[in-house]
């Protein structure tokens, strides 16, 4: 069996998740089910990045120890994956044991790029980064949008400079693949400016004594970025499991938001350059979800619970506005409005109502003498096109377009059906034959529409095939 490896950005929890945290973890669950599908030994990782200052300040904020503020926002987040249906293999948290024991092990294969210098510069805190004066937006982090501290003090640096060629190759030959385009563009771009060392660490007074220490300086903390990336080789075993680390390294695909496409595309492969380690096949990075048009936000107070629009829609009602309303590239804007509409239009009235009406029809006719069959011709051709494109579309990970291709075949599937009217055949003698014939090949097309929502909506898929068995018709999709 050739094995997958995927990985999300490991969450910051400082707050709850909200509906972009969501976001990602849906489009890795359909990538990882996919592949699955395809009888790859995948291994799916998520997880908790816990040493930021960031939780130090939100615990503080709450008058609560960081490890209680980390513990308590951490199973919120592996929460996520019974409410939004998640099959990840692993939810790995930076502050547990196998994670530091590989963290500081990066720390040492790195080390020969390290070196000690004073420096002044400007951090910013949201991003755990220093940024120059010309990156600024008018003083202000273009992520954050918030003025960076001045911070002086004495740290270790890394010799990103050293490898500006070797990046430069990588992400141009796409030795590492980037999708989309642009993002590629933009990571070049940013290599070919001129890449200056980076600083990797911090003082224990700063980080509040809150990270894991560097290996041999207990005044020192590993840069919360040092640590975060190396989940990704901790969490399936490097420096406690070599075998399995063996097995998976490199990733086939890290999926990350575009706001970290820096720390992922140019530190990350340096880094593991550094370290002599295979470098990811492809990095993936999907836009931001917009709240009726505004950036989410706490402070404008409107985050999305996932969890509640959960439980009044349904997890796959959730799963398929994510995934077919909002662009795997761009941002995408959520409003109730908006799902609503998928939901009566899409599930409700598309997918649930033709589901029933074929359902009903064949438990008219006797159980046992009904096949799942193509018997007429005539859906045969859109089946092989649109499952041609649901295969490419995925690849690419264009998932509204594979949806789209699923949606296609269930306008199909109505046209048929108001077309050949079995339900009128099935009256006269004659043309009972050529009735059950034209149920069957639906029970076959809507067995191959509940294959291809596999990856995208288990629950539904699996709800399709048993409907298809018992011929026991029920809504899919209630009414809310
Ligand atoms: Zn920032």
């Amino acid at each position: 069996m050739r094995k997958f490896y995927l990985t999300t950005a490991i969450d910051y929890v400082n707050a709850f998740p909200h509906l972009g945290h969501a976001l990602e973890k849906v489009q890795a669950d359909v990538i990882a089910r996919y592949q699955r599908l395809r009888k790859k030994d995948v291994f799916f990782l998520t997880g908790t990045d816990e040493n930021s200052l960031k939780n130090v300040q939100a615990a503080e904020k709450e008058g609560i120890s960081v490890k209680e503020l980390v513990d308590k926002n951490a199973q919120k987040f592996y929460q996520l994956k019974e409410a939004l249906n998640l099959s990840f293999d692993d939810f790995i948290r930076t502050t547990q044991e196998r994670h530091q024991i590989g963290a500081k092990r990066f720390w040492l294969a790195i080390k020969k790029d390290v070196y000690k210098k004073k420096y002044r510069g400007l951090y910013c805190l949201g991003c755990e980064a220093f940024y120059t004066p010309e990156e600024l937006k008018d003083g202000l982090c273009p992520e954050h949008k918030k003025k960076p501290e001045l911070v002086e003090e004495e740290n270790y640096f890394f010799r990103l400079s050293k490898y500006q060629k070797k990046l430069e190759k990588i992400i141009e030959s796409e030795k590492i693949k980037i999708v989309p385009e642009k993002r590629k563009n933009e990571v070049l771009a940013f290599i070919k400016k001129g890449l200056e060392d980076i600083c990797v660490s911090r003082s224990k007074q700063r980080a509040h004594g809150w990270g894991i220490e560097v290996p041999g300086d207990k005044d020192q903390i590993i840069w919360v970025w040092i640590d975060a990336l190396s989940n990704y080789l901790t969490g399936i075993g490097y420096g406690t499991d070599e075998q399995k680390f063996q097995r998976y390294w490199p990733a086939d695909i890290h999926i990350i938001g575009k706001g970290i496409a820096r720390f992922h595309c140019v530190f990350w492969p340096a880094f593991l350059l550094s370290a002599n380690l295979p470098l990811p096949k492809k990095i993936f990075i999907h836009g931001y979800i917009t709240i009726g048009g505004q950036k989410i936000s706490k402070s404008l107070g409107n985050v999305i619970d996932p969890f509640d629009l959960v439980k009044k829609y349904g997890t796959d009602a959730v799963r398929y506005f994510l995934l077919r309303e909002i662009s795997p590239f761009e941002d995408g804007d959520f409003t109730l409005e908006k799902l609503e509409k998928r939901y009566d239009s899409d599930l409700a009235k598309g997918l649930g109502n033709l589901l029933l009406r074929v359902i009903s029809l064949a438990k008219r006719i006797d159980g046992k003498s009904l096949r799942i069959k193509l018997q007429r011709p005539a859906l045969r051709a859109i089946i092989k096109k649109e499952e041609r494109n649901w295969k490419k579309a995925i690849e690419d990970f264009k998932f509204n377009e594979a949806l789209n291709s699923v949606w296609n075949l269930i306008s199909f599937g109505d046209r048929y059906l108001e077309k050949e009217k079995p339900w009128v055949l099935l009256k006269e003698e004659k043309l009972k034959r050529k009735g059950k014939e034209v149920i069957e090949s639906l029970l076959f097309f809507l067995e191959k529409i509940g294959k291809l929502l596999q990856p995208f909506l288990p629950e539904t898929s699996e709800k399709i095939f048993q409907q298809i068995k018992s011929k026991n018709p029920q809504l899919l999709f209630p009414k809310r």
